[in-house]
């Protein structure tokens, strides 16, 4: 019997893995199974077929490989690291809604994705599965009796993990609710597992209410022809897609990768939204960059890359103190009313504010 079904059965915790096991035993290297069984025990092992088909014979430092195959590192953990790195339970009123800002809440229907990231920052709750019904219900209550709720972000786990009737369900009760304007889904299976856009999916997302998706997307190679097809079926049905990306040492943390990466979203219609700083979550050391490596990084696609391609850099402050834009400052005060600006070759300029006239 395969590792990751054995893996999948000594589970402590009751956690779904719709992994198609086999394929994902070859990707493990025989001397660190040990290893990888113990780290599938804070994080279930999770490649869809088709996904675990495209990694078949390439090296560890692959970019994919490094994201979605256990590593013996995740059972090194650091003393910064925390269980719940952003704070999300001190934000959570009932099962399900992480409220933070006042216009919008995060719903987590469902615990499970198509693929286990190895350095997801949820990790202490992703594999749980459902919500049930009745902790849904109080869930949609609370949105229900909070009129200053303008957004709900569907998140998780990947909410298109859900079967189309499913899904459709809850985005039919969140369309009943006045104040909520808008809706979001933060998801990964458009480009990873994109079989699952198909046209029932397509027709769970016409909904009155406008909907966002926005792909979490670290590297250029995780968009190949399936995923620009699922991509652009969900565009022409009339959703608008954003991107979100986690900066990854050895997954794309150079300028080459984050520019193929940001053009490619482009070219396919997707607007890169943020590039996250990693989250301090547990076992995730290797995958870690520093602050000041990002805004190198970010500085340098500024020189480089369309304005459009251009994601906003962003920290997660840790405790759950929420994000906020983490990149180079380009304009700094330098006395009332006067300014300094440094330009895209490094040079800086001077820059007056108007003065009021008397
Ligand atoms: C990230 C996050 C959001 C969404 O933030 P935006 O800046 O609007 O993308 C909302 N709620 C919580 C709790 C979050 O962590
Ligand atoms: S898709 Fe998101 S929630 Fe799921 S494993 Fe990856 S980072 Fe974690």
């Amino acid at each position: 019997m395969s590792i990751v079904r054995n893996i999948v059965h000594s589970r402590r915790r009751k956690r779904i893995a719709n992994t198609n096991g086999l394929l994902t035993a070859d990707l493990i290297k025989k001397a660190d199974e040990p290893a990888c069984t113990e780290a599938a025990l804070a994080l279930p092992i999770g490649i869809p077929a088709y996904l675990a088909s495209r990694l078949q014979g390439r090296n560890t430092n692959d970019p994919l490989i490094r994201q979605f195959v256990p590593n013996p590192s995740e059972n090194t953990l650091m003393e910064n690291e925390f269980p719940d790195p952003i704070g999300d339970r001190k934000h959570s009123p009932v099962s399900g809604i992480i409220h933070r800002y006042p216009d919008r809440v995060l719903l987590m229907p469902v615990l499970a994705c198509p693929v286990y990231c190895r350095f997801c920052f949820r990790r202490h709750s992703v594999g749980d599965g459902l919500l049930t019904d009745e902790k849904l219900n109080t869930a949609f209550s609370y949105i229900e009796e909070n009129p200053d709720i303008w957004e709900v972000i569907l998140t998780g786990g990947d909410p298109l993990i859900l079967s189309p009737s499913r899904l459709s369900k809850i985005l039919i009760r969140l369309n009943k609710i006045p104040h909520v304007r808008t809706i979001r889904i933060h998801s990964r299976v458009p480009a990873l597992d994109p079989i699952r856009i198909d046209n029932e999916m397509i027709n769970a997302l016409k909904t009155k209410k406008p909907i966002w998706l926005v792909l979490h997307s670290n590297h250029a190679d995780e968009l190949d022809s399936k995923a620009s097809v699922a991509i652009a079926k969900l565009i022409d049905n009339g959703i608008p897609m954003l991107s979100q990306t986690v900066l990854l040492k050895g997954v794309n943390d150079t300028p080459k990768d984050l520019e193929n990466l940001f053009r490619t979203l482009i070219e396919n219609r997707v607007k890169p939204y943020y590039l996250h700083h990693g989250d301090l979550a547990k076992g995730t050391s290797h995958f870690r960059t520093t602050l000041s490596s990002g805004r190198k990084l970010m500085k340098w696609l500024r020189r480089r890359l369309s304005g459009i391609a251009q994601p906003v850099y962003v920290l997660d402050i840790p405790g759950g103190h929420g994000k906020v834009p983490a990149g180079h400052c380009w304009i700094e005060s330098k006395s009332e009313g006067e300014w300094i600006a440094e330009d895209i070759s490094g040079k800086k300029h001077k820059y007056f504010d108007e003065i009021e006239p008397n």
